[in-house]
């Protein structure tokens, strides 16, 4: 099964995949995680993308379309994945409709991890020090959020409109929200 987590920055869509990587052998697709690599090893797409991501702008949906299409082979080969930050705008929303539908596949879940922009931010505000990625600071977390409402929230509506979204609680304490996301996708019993 392909499942997305969605939600705002720093609403614990991470950690939750992490969790369904360990409890049910599901693969992580993190386009953030993906993009941070590139930045450390250097490489040209790093480059491109290390000061946009910086200021918490969105990088173009090209280049995630792009890194997200290289990774389907391996998708099919373990039977799903957990998408993690993408898609984050109707583009790539519906990129990932078609290639998936191309190989004969689709996305199954969408779980909505609801958090309040308020909440959020109290709930970064210690954690900038420690965390060791460039855009956790005051400044680039308020743009990401500013990013978050203006291209990714619109997804709603379309996952809406296609029966898969669910929302869950994610200010409930995490393992709450693991439960929750355990319960609904316990009809696809795996
Ligand atoms: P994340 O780790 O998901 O919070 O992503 C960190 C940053 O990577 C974002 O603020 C964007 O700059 C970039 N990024 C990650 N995924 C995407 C995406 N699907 N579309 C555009 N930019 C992305």
């Amino acid at each position: 099964m392909n499942l997305i987590l969605f939600g705002p920055p720093a609403a614990g869509k991470g950690t939750q995949a992490k969790r369904l990587v360990e409890s049910r052998g599901m693969i992580q697709l993190s386009t953030g995680d993906i993009l941070r690599a590139a930045i450390a090893s250097g490489s040209d797409l790093g480059c491109k993308v290390e000061g946009i991501m910086a200021r918490g702008d969105l990088v173009t949906d090209e280049i995630v379309i792009g890194l997200i299409a290289e990774r389907l082979p391996e998708v099919e080969k373990t039977g799903g994945a957990i998408f993690d930050g993408f898609p984050r705008t109707v583009a790539q929303a519906r990129a990932l409709d078609d290639m998936l539908r191309s190989r004969g596949g689709q996305i199954d879940l969408v779980i909505r991890l609801k958090v309040d922009d308020e909440a959020l931010k109290a709930r970064v505000a210690g954690r900038f020090a420690e965390s060791g990625r460039a855009d956790d600071n005051p400044k680039a977390f308020e743009q990401r959020l500013v990013a978050y409402n203006r291209d990714t929230a619109p997804l709603l509506p379309y996952y809406e409109a296609q029966n898969k979204l669910v929302n869950v609680d994610g200010m409930a304490a995490m393992d709450a929200v693991t439960e929750a996301i355990e319960g609904a996708l316990g009809k696809f019993g795996r």
